[in-house]
């Protein structure tokens, strides 16, 4: 396939790997991520599964290499596994990888399909062992439904990564037992402190935990080896030797990566956000519904280009609005 103009922005940084989120909805309602009551979007708001593949098109036509789907909870979407299908029939041809970042709420049921439609990785949210905590952080039940989910990931085939939000006074303590348990099951497991993205119900400070602390945490427990290892991602990884697994950090409060970014989003309006932490945005979905959408989509990436920030400005303070008022559901995480 001929590849269009590649993706390159105005601080020199090759854009290949896009975030689409295919719905804002959830069937978790996380404290850190969104409040009880979350007002979600009018369902004719949101992109049909046609004008999504179209808009992965066009990314992977500017050699756009690696799309991970994701939400709000991908997989309450019901037609995606069309479009997993769908994409998945463009890797080898422009896309190297398709992946998905989930709950794992309903990872039971389309376990088999995304392998079967050519996912080979996907990242699991969990953040807690603990079924009680888990529904304190979630607002729902559903613990025993992830780890089946989790389960029938790997049976499936499933390359599992867990991504973990470290929250001080909630599951601080319970972090190397996570760790631990994650490397036992063979899954690697990645730390995020959290962002101030979106109003929550709650006071986002009291539950901030940078990560510089829990890894001096893990220092003492363990020995700790830096590792080379990458993920085309902002993670940093080490090794543990007692565990024998890996463990990343991704720090956007306590070390800022925006250097190596290589990514946008584009939320499941067609929104592209050139950059998680900015209100930089060109609408693809205006593009989509143009008289001439190929043209306009490819003026509206350019745009997008030419745009994004150098990097993010987090900062959480006691009674701080959020840096962006979007929710990572909305954004896409
Ligand atoms: N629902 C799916 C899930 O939870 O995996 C995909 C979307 S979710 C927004 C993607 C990731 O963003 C999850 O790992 C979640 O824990 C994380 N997340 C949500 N809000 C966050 C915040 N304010 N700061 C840091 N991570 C956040
Ligand atoms: Fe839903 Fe994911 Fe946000 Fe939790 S983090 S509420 S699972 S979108």
């Amino acid at each position: 396939m001929s590849c269009a103009q590649p993706l390159v922005d105005a601080f020199n940084r090759r854009i290949t790997y896009l975030r689409l989120s295919v719905t804002d909805r959830c069937d978790l309602r996380c404290s850190y991520c969104m409040p009880e009551a979350m007002q979600f979007l009018p369902k004719k708001e949101v992109l049909t599964l046609d004008e999504l593949h179209k808009v992965a098109l066009a990314f992977i036509d500017r050699g756009v290499s690696k799309i991970r789907l994701t939400g709000g909870e991908p997989l309450v979407r019901r037609d995606m596994i069309e479009l997993v299908r769908a994409l998945g029939r463009k890797l080898g041809d422009g896309l190297d990888e398709l992946t998905l970042t989930t709950n794992g709420t309903q990872l039971e049921r389309f376990a088999d399909d995304l392998a079967a439609a050519g996912v080979k990785r996907i990242n699991v949210s969990l953040d807690t062992l603990d079924p009680v905590l888990f529904e304190t952080l979630s607002r729902r039940n559903r613990l025993g439904d992830v780890l089946r989910g989790i389960a029938a990931a790997r049976e499936a085939g499933l390359k599992v990564k867990l991504n973990t939000v470290a929250l001080k006074g909630l599951n601080e303590a319970e972090i190397p037992f996570l760790i631990e348990w994650a490397h036992r099951h063979g899954h690697e497991l990645t730390l995020i402190e959290a962002m101030p993205l979106g109003e929550i119900d709650g006071e986002r400070a009291d539950h901030y935990l940078p990560l510089t602390a829990v890894r001096d945490d893990l220092e003492a427990r363990w020995t700790l080896t830096p590792s080379e290892h990458r993920s085309g991602g902002p993670a940093r990884y080490v090794q543990i030797a007692q565990t024998g697994g890996r463990l990343g950090f991704i720090t956007p409060l306590t070390n800022n990566f925006c250097a190596g970014c290589n990514r946008v989003r584009v939320t499941a309006t067609g929104q592209l956000y050139a950059c998680l932490g900015g209100a930089e945005q060109v609408d693809l979905r205006a593009a989509l519904r143009s008289d001439a959408p190929d043209a306009n989509v490819a003026l509206a990436l350019d745009e997008a280009m030419r745009i994004k920030p150098e990097k993010h400005h987090f900062r959480i303070e006691r009674g701080a609005a959020p840096a962006q008022p979007r929710p990572m559901s909305l954004t896409g995480g």
